[in-house]
């Protein structure tokens, strides 16, 4: 939970704020109504506050006062305000604030709060800025330090490409188009052969006054551009609605892989995978164990003890099948039924399984409930075809039900 000191005198905006809180759940407002009470909360307790909203006009401090107080204890500061004012904008963000949000509508509202949930996450964020002129880095790198990324910076296009092969991790590249040497555009052109938009996010920078260049800029791979000289807030927009769409895009990939559930590949995961490794055992000469298993009358445990615990016995396996074989290739195929690939042969596969089936016994999933069991079949071979492997597998598992449950067939 973070605390988030409000300094706000409007009972209206007090109503609405402490409203929105209480659907956030991360989130603990602490609120002040004067310049005073804010001065002795951050005077004993200001290292327990992860941001502040403030308001600029408040009864013992008219005219913005509040924002040196705030920044004085290095706090990230949000100003909300009643009235638009371009030069009070300008200067509060001059300051360092990291945003100036107008009290008019809900939208502005949730935005507050989206800057939050950002600041959160932003410290993570590593933002490499590459520009030939050092006045340009340092006025990009002082727009973007009050919301909290990590920054670092290159000096030309060749450097940022060095920086890029060091550091796996950087998330976003702020580019000018022209640098000496490798030009901002050859750097996207050549970044977008490796780096999807995913792994990378690309912003193109130009003085450049021709409009053709940003679409030049967008088509080779850039995710937005800006023309210079631009607002601190154009840019600092433009960063966090790029994150927030890749972060979106991490999220639809990761639930078009994973099953919600168990958190282990689904099917069209499982298989993709599959035969990828299969393909590189087939180059390598090496045979494969495919295992299909399935949990025995699943069926009344949902009867006996309702969905919910059928639920947590699906996990409770999920999480010890992972656990048992951390190197082989895991999929829920659908209901209770996983698969897997795996480099061991039969004979230890079958060892590991057993050792697998004592622990399942003591999974507890429900009050009363008989040991979990499962059934597995097991083929080893040539690696020929993922289809044909798991239908074989899944023959024995036939066997191994039809046997009595609770057993491997794997011969
Ligand atoms: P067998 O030993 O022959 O495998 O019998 P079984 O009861 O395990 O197999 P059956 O195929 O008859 O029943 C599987 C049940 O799994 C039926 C279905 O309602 C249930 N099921 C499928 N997906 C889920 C799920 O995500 N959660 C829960 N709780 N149940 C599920
Ligand atoms: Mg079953
Ligand atoms: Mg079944």
């Amino acid at each position: 939970m973070r605390n988030i000191l409000v300094i706000e005198d409007s009972p209206l905006v007090l109503k609405i704020l402490d409203h929105l809180f209480r659907k956030e759940s991360g989130f603990q407002p602490v609120f002040c109504a004067s310049y005073a009470e804010a001065q002795v909360m951050l005077e004993t307790s200001a290292s327990l506050f992860f941001a502040a909203f403030v308001d600029l006009n408040l009864p013992d401090a008219p005219d913005g006062e509040i924002v040196d107080l705030v920044m004085s204890y290095y706090l990230p500061c949000i100003v909300l305000s009643g009235t638009y004012d371009e030069q009070r904008r300008d200067q509060m963000l001059l300051k360092g604030v990291v945003d100036y949000v107008l009290k008019e509508s809900q939208h502005s509202y949730e935005y507050a709060f989206r800057l939050l949930h950002r600041l959160e996450s932003n410290s993570a964020v590593k933002i490499l800025i590459a520009d030939d002129s050092e006045a340009t880095r340092n006025y990009i790198r002082h727009v973007l330090t009050p919301h909290r990324y990590q920054i670092l910076e290159a000096c030309d296009g060749d450097d940022a490409l060095r920086l890029l092969q060091e550091q796996h991790d950087i998330d976003l590249l702020v580019v000018d188009h022209s640098m000496p040497g490798l030009s901002g555009f050859d750097l996207v052109k050549l970044l977008r052969q490796k780096m999807k938009r995913h792994e990378l996010i690309i912003l193109g920078l130009s003085a450049d006054t021709k409009g053709s260049l940003s679409a030049k800029f967008i088509k080779h791979g850039a995710d937005d551009f800006l023309r210079k000289p631009f607002y601190p807030e154009e840019l600092n927009c433009r960063v966090m609605s790029t994150l927030e769409r890749r972060d979106l895009m991490r999220a639809l990939k990761k639930a078009a892989q994973y099953d919600a559930l168990t958190g282990l590949n689904n099917r069209r995961a499982f298989y993709e995978h599959g035969q990828q490794l299969f393909v590189k055992a087939r180059s390598g000469g090496h045979e494969l164990s495919v295992a299909m298993l399935d949990l025995d009358f699943f069926k009344r445990i949902n009867d006996e003890h309702g969905h919910a615990s059928g639920d947590a016995a699906l996990v409770g396996f999920a999480r010890a099948l992972a656990a048992a074989f951390p190197d082989a290739l895991l999929g829920r195929l659908g209901g209770e039924e996983f698969a897997m690939v795996s480099q061991q042969d039969a004979h230890t596969l079958n060892a590991a399984l057993d050792q697998l089936r004592t622990q399942c016994a003591s999974i507890r999933y429900a009050t009363g409930a008989t040991p979990l069991s499962f059934s597995a079949g097991i083929y080893y071979g040539t690696p020929d075809d993922l289809e044909n492997l798991l239908h074989l597998a899944d023959k024995r598992l036939y066997q191994a039900k039809t046997q009595g449950r609770g057993r491997n067939y794997w011969q």
